[in-house]
């Protein structure tokens, strides 16, 4: 029996190393994965870990065992390998499991974790040594050396493996793998030193029993390639699964991403399956909806219906089906949350495709109550009349455009004008006029009411109601009449009752007009026509209308040409005493001298001339042109008689007015007693206001006439207070009274009250012999009209007039 020592296999030792290298580079990115997973990750990682050392230091061990040859075979007891090779993964675990408990490594731990492996490599290698079933004497030098090295490459493979945890884990790293071949030195230096350390009794006979007989070399070449092979796929494994779990964080990430978009949206957002199951809702969907996190689960979208306000149920509906079949939509619809409020929604809904197939969709829904609010309040200030809260000239023309964009068979409009309205403004200022406005619009609302009609206030005192249904002529003639009775009742302002009228034009679609414009303007027209009839009434509008109109129109241009031109000239009617046939006053009375039509009356310009304010410029040449016309007359010796001149409300109430007439009288020369100005009773209104400019014009000297006496509507007591001089008897009283005794009563009274009061008083349009001796039966003094004379131009009173009136007296008209 000798002592050997044996020799080496080099291409095998090498082997070993290359297995150690591999097993180290292996170790140290496992540790990397147990350091930064968790849970049962960690022990899966842990568990893999201590096996790929433990198995990876054995075969180099045991590779590095069967480089080793004695000159003899050595049998290997099979239990004892095993345990060797349970040894190492359970202290390989252990390690593991102490360096890898926190994230960061303590001395302490690293040098438990090492002890233990070192604990583990050496007992491993000594088991393995055991197990060959030779007789074998250790140095114990050696073996303490060995133990040494095993420490210190366990400090050193644990350091480094905690130290590259961090390295990028999927690529390959050179510093790792300058590590795993610094550490698989380390490893195949204990182990030969370990077998350094030892020495085998030979005996020259086989010492074979029971144990496993092994050809060294194939042995060992298949263990190491089976190693490597391992560790190589297991390397290539955690390259793979390092991959995808970059993958799986850079996805965890992003989702975290669309998470924190998700869940703080200010927007509420629900997502749905394909069967209207909701999946997800965020915090602001909860707000919004007032319904709490609960609520939400195991519920379809259906659940959340009750709370969309019902006339926007179907739509939305429809729209979430629309989603669903991947188109985007989006609309409004508004909630009823459960505070009681009605939110109105912004919504789009977004379907979820995953490839190419529709899953779901995501509702994402922004209140927008308080702009949808302050858009409605712009809209009823834009579309609203602010004085009256009606709807104004704008939205009424939208709802026309509406009605004749849906075809809608026949409708109709009624233009509603107030008369008289200027006169109350005028005198009695805007205030007053919006109170009146006001008290109009509610009674014509009163009027309209329990009838499907829009009632519109279109600037002014201009009014129009919209009659969307199809009413029949009779109907709507009823309807203007009550419109009209409601207007008529008196007006309660500044503690006096005011009497006004309504004129009404209706035009009727599309026999009237066929758009909005045309159809205004038409029921315009009608109402003009009312006004020229005396106003206070209603009329059907006719295409007769529409000539007349446009006939107004033209004159309208015309005027404004003709004050220019000169077109304008002033007749005189002669006002005659009863009593000798003397003219005791004159009457000036434009006329328009138009180039084609000849003499244009002014009941048909004044009007207009008034509507379109030519009436300031036009009265004030009448005026001036009159107290020229007296002026002359006077030096020329004629009588000296006062002049007439007719006085437009507007003008009554211009600021100036008295200045006006002083320069005309300054100008001309007249003196201003010969001035008599004509006003009618409805320039009254303001018995405060009136008296104020009358007592201004009777400062200068001039004379107050109240023409068209009796056809006014106001009291009789202003009379009284107010310097009037002169009472003139309206025509229409005077027309019938032959027959009429009615009309000769009133006329009586009007005489007796006026001379009573101390007044003058005239009857005009007197015609007739008949009609001129009952007047002067009634004891009236003067008259005018045609039995006298018409109007005529100034050179032809001169002919008829100047010579004394008693000789040519009383001259027929015929
Ligand atoms: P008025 O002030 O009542 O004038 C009397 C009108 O009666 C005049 O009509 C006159 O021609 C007419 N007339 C006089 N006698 C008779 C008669 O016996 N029978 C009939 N059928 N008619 C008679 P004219 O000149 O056409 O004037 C109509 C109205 O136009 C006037 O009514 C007056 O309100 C207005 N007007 C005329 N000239 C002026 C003016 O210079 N300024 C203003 N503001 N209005 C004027
Ligand atoms: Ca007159
Ligand atoms: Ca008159």
């Amino acid at each position: 029996m000798e002592h050997v020592h044996g020799s080496y296999d080099l291409t095998l030792v090498l082997f070993s190393y290359a297995v150690a290298v591999v097993a180290s580079y292996t170790v140290l990115d496992l540790v990397g994965r147990i350091t930064t997973s968790e849970g049962h990750h960690r022990w899966l990682w842990t568990m893999f870990g201590a096996l790929a050392m433990g198995l990876g230091v054995w075969s180099m061990h045991f590779v590095g065992m069967l480089a080793f040859s004695l000159d003899v075979s050595v049998a290997y007891n099979m239990f004892t390998v095993i345990s060797s090779v349970v040894v190492v993964v359970v202290a390989s675990f252990l390690a593991l499991l102490v360096v890898g408990r926190s994230k960061q490594m303590t001395m302490p731990q690293l040098l438990v974790g090492a002890l233990l492996l070192a604990a583990g490599i050496s007992a491993m290698h000594y088991i393995g040594m055991a197990a060959m079933q030779i007789e074998i004497m250790y140095h114990y030098g050696y073996v303490m050396l060995s133990v040494i090295i095993a420490i210190i490459a366990s400090i050193a493979a644990l350091w480094l493996a905690f130290y590259f945890r961090k390295e990028s884990e999927s690529r390959l790293s050179w510093k790792k793998i300058c590590s795993g071949f610094i550490m698989g030195a380390a490893v195949v230096g204990m182990h030969y030193t370990g077998m350094h350390a030892a020495s085998f009794k030979v005996r020259q006979t086989l010492e074979l029993q029971d144990g496993l007989l092994l050809d060294h070399k194939l042995l060992a070449y298949m263990i190491s390639t089976g190693t490597l092979l391992t560790l190589g796929l297991s390397l290539f494994g955690i390259y793979i699964s390092n991959r995808f779990s970059k993958q799986d964080s850079e996805i965890a990430q992003r989702e975290k991403w669309y998470r924190s978009l998700f869940e703080n949206n200010q927007d509420a957002i629900i997502s749905i399956d394909t069967s209207y199951r909701i999946l997800n809702f965020n915090k602001a969907a909860e707000k919004l909806t007032g319904l709490h996190g609960e609520w939400f689960h195991n519920q379809t979208i259906d659940n959340l219906f009750p709370y969309i306000v019902k006339e926007e149920q179907e739509e939305t509906r429809e729209m979430f089906f629309r989603a669903l079949e991947g188109e985007i939509r989006s609309y409004s619809t508004a909630i009823l949350h459960p505070n009681g409020t009605r939110l109105d929604l912004h919504v789009i809904n977004v379907p979820v495709e995953i490839g190419g197939e529709v899953v779901g969709s995501y509702i994402i829904a922004k209140d927008i109550s308080e702009e949808k609010n302050s858009k409605e309040k712009v809209q009823l200030l834009a579309f609203h009349d602010e004085l009256t809260g009606l709807p104004n000239r704008r939205m009424l023309n939208e709802q026309l455009l509406k009605l004749i964009e849906r075809k809608v068979e026949r409708f109709s409009v009624m233009v509603l004008d107030i008369d008289r309205f200027k006169l109350i403004n005028d005198s009695l200022g805007h205030t007053y006029g919006d109170i009146f406005l006001q008290e109009v619009s509610n009674r014509i609302l009163r009027a309209i009411q329990h009838m499907s009609v829009t009632l519109a206030r279109m600037g002014g005192d201009e009014f129009t109601v919209l009659c969307s249904q199809n009413y029949e002529a009779d109907e709507l003639a009823k309807l203007a009449e009550r419109i009209i009775a409601e207007i008529a009742v008196p007006y309660r302002l500044k503690e006096s009752d005011f009497y006004v009228s309504a004129s009404i034009g209706i035009a009727i679609y599309p026999q009237d007009g066929q758009d909005a414009e045309q159809l205004l303007k038409h029921a315009d027209t009608a109402m003009y026509e009312v006004k020229k009839n005396g106003k206070n009434g209603f009329q059907f509008y006719t295409g007769q209308l529409n000539a007349q109109l446009q006939q107004k129109i033209e004159l309208e241009s015309e005027l404004r040409r003709a004050i220019a031109e000169q077109q304008l000239t002033v007749y005189y009617q002669p006002q005659v005493r009863t009593k000798d046939g003397c003219m005791v006053g004159i009457e000036a009375l434009v006329r328009w001298n138009h180039p084609e039509k000849g003499m244009v009356s002014p009941s048909l310009f004044i009007p207009i001339a008034e509507e379109t304010g030519m009436i300031y410029e036009l009265g004030e040449w009448v005026l001036r042109e009159a107290c020229s016309q007296m002026k002359r007359w006077h030096n020329a010796g004629g009588p000296l008689i006062p002049v007439s001149v007719n006085l437009s409300s507007q003008q009554f109430h211009q600021a100036s007015l008295t200045d006006t007439i002083q320069a005309v009288l300054k100008q001309t020369g007249l003196e201003p007693q010969y001035l008599e100005l004509e006003i009618t009773e409805s320039m009254m209104m303001d018995e405060n206001i009136s008296s104020d400019i009358l007592r201004q014009l009777t400062a200068i000297g001039i004379r107050i006439s109240l023409d068209d006496f009796g056809t006014g509507y106001s009291s009789l007591s202003y009379l009284r207070m107010l310097p009037i001089q002169k009472l003139k008897i309206d025509r229409s009283f005077i027309r019938d009274i032959a027959s009429n005794d009615n009309d000769k009563a009133i006329v009586a009274t009007i005489i007796s009250m006026a001379q009573h009061l101390n007044m003058d008083v005239i009857a005009e349009g007197i015609e007739t012999r008949e009609q001129l001796d009952i007047l002067i039966n009634h004891d009236c003094k003067e008259i005018q009209g045609y039995y006298y004379s018409r109007p005529l131009p100034a050179d032809e009173i001169e002919e008829t007039f100047f010579i004394p009136l008693r000789d040519r007296s009383l001259p027929n008209i015929s």
